[in-house]
C-alpha cells in the first residue's frame, strides 16, 4: 500500500480536491476539518476522516495516532486549512485577524509540530504548506491574511533549511485566486461580489490539487521547494 497523506481542510476547496486525486491514485488518507459530514460524504476508500479543529493541537495530535496506527506514518502532511476575512484593516473587526492568525499560522505549525519529529527521525517524509501569491506580495484588503501567509513562506523555509539535512522536504505551494468557498468567509457582501467580478477565469481547486501531487510525487531528494501557480490572465 501507498504510504498515508494526511490533508487538513478537507472538506471543500483545494483540501478536497486533493483529497480526490491522492485517493484516485491509491493512497490512504487522514482527513481534517470541522464540517465531517462534507469529507465523509465521499466515501473514499482507505481513508480516515476526523473533525478536527486545527487551532487545537490535541485534536491533530488524537487524529494523527488513529491514522497510523491503521496505515504506517504519516509521510505527506498537507497543511491547507486556512481563512480569509477581506476588509480594509481600519473597518476590519479584532476576532477577524484573530481567526486568520490562528488558523493560517498556529494551525500550520500545530500539524507540523505533530509529524516532523517522526519525519525527522526516519531521515523521511514532506510537509506542504499552503500559502498564497497573497504570501509573497501585498494586496488591499488583505493585511492580515498577507501577513499570516508571508509567515507560512518564512515558516516553510526556515524549517526546510533546518530538515533537509535529514532528507525530509518541507515545501510551500502559493496560489492565486481559486474558484473555492474561500471568499465566503469574508463579511461584506460588496467586497464579495468585486472578488468575483475582478477575476475573468480563476484557478480551479483541481489545478492546484494536481500542483500539489507533482510536488509531492517527485523522488525523495528533489524538493521543489516553492511554487506559485497562477491562471494565465
Ligand atoms: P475553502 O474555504 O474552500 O476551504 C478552506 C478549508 O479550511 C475548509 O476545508 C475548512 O474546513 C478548513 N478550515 C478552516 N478553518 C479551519 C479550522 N479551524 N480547523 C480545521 N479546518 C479549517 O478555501 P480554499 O480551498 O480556497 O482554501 C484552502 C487554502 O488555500 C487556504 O489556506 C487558503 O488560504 C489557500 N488559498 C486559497 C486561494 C483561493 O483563491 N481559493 C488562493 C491562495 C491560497 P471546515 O470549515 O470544515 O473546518
Amino acid at each position: 500500500m501507498k504510504p498515508l497523506v494526511a490533508i487538513t481542510g478537507a472538506s471543500s476547496g483545494i483540501g478536497e480536491a486533493t483529497a480526490k486525486l491522492f485517493s484516485e491514485a491509491g493512497y490512504p488518507l487522514l482527513l481534517m476539518a470541522r464540517r465531517l459530514e462534507r469529507m465523509t460524504a465521499h466515501c473514499f476508500p482507505d481513508a480516515i476522516c476526523k473533525k478536527v479543529d486545527v487551532t487545537k493541537v490535541d485534536q491533530i495530535h488524537e487524529a494523527i495516532k488513529e491514522a497510523e496506527a491503521k496505515y504506517g506514518p504519516v509521510d505527506c502532511m498537507i497543511n491547507n486549512a486556512g481563512v480569509g476575512h477581506l476588509e480594509e484593516s481600519w473597518k476590519q473587526d479584532l476576532g477577524e485577524w484573530e481567526d486568520m492568525i490562528s488558523v493560517n499560522i498556529n494551525g500550520v505549525l500545530n500539524g507540523i509540530h505533530e509529524v516532523l519529529p517522526a519525519m525527522v527521525e526516519r531521515r523521511h517524509g514532506t510537509i506542504i504548506n499552503i500559502s498564497s501569491l497573497a504570501g509573497r506580495k501585498s494586496y488591499g484588503l488583505h493585511a492580515v491574511y498577507c501577513g499570516t501567509k508571508f509567515a507560512v513562506h518564512a515558516i516553510t523555509e526556515t524549517i526546510h533549511e533546518e530538515v533537509a539535512k535529514f532528507h525530509v522536504r518541507v515545501l510551500v505551494i502559493a496560489p492565486a485566486t481559486a474558484a473555492t468557498e474561500v471568499i465566503t468567509h469574508t463579511t461584506s457582501k460588496k467586497i464579495q461580489e468585486d472578488w468575483w467580478r475582478a477575476f475573468e477565469k480563476p484557478l480551479d481547486a483541481m489545478d492546484v490539487a494536481r500542483t500539489i501531487k507533482f510536488a509531492y510525487e517527485q523522488p525523495q531528494e528533489v524538493s521543489i521547494r516553492e511554487i506559485v501557480v497562477t491562471p494565465t490572465y
